[in-house]
């Protein structure tokens, strides 16, 4: 069964949408097994998304993403990585197929409202970023 890391964004904390985003991970059959809100530093931001470093957007998305309470949590379920992007949506909301969370929920490509791990990989780094073995259960 495969895990995957999860981030309610500000614009969606701001408008108190926790519930019904974690609605539709439930309904999708995505268990949270691991849940924190918390308030990012800047420079957390942008270790998190040190990988975007040299894209144009990078200031940009790390002021938006310490700019309010974030939610961070951990989804199980049978092929979660990708059910969890489907459940998402395409990271520019006006893509975005009807029903996901950023169709319904998103505000533009940069204010989207959910970060979803997109490998195997970065699921394991990105879970061991904010969690501790013992708090995911
Ligand atoms: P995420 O990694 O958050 O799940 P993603 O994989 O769909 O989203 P990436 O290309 O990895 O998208 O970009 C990471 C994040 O950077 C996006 O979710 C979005 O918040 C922001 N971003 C991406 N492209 C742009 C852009 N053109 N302008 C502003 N912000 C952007
Ligand atoms: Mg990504």
């Amino acid at each position: 069964i495969e895990r995957t890391l999860s981030i309610i964004k500000p614009d969606a904390t701001n408008r108190n949408l926790t519930g019904k985003i974690n609605a539709k991970f439930e309904e999708a059959g995505l268990r949270i097994v691991a849940q924190k809100r918390m308030h990012l530093t800047k420079e957390q931001a942008g270790k998190f998304y040190a990988v975007h470093a040299e894209r144009p957007f990078y200031d940009e998305l790390c002021e938006f993403m310490a700019s309010a309470p974030v939610v961070v949590q951990v989804l199980e379920g049978e092929g979660a990585i990708a059910k969890n992007r489907e459940v998402m949506g395409a990271t520019n909301p006006a893509d975005a197929e009807a029903g996901t969370i950023r169709a319904e929920f998103a505000e533009s490509v940069g204010e989207n409202s959910v970060h979803g791990s997109d490998a195997p990989e970065t699921a394991a780094e990105e879970i061991a970023f904010f969690f501790a073995g013992l708090e995911i259960v």
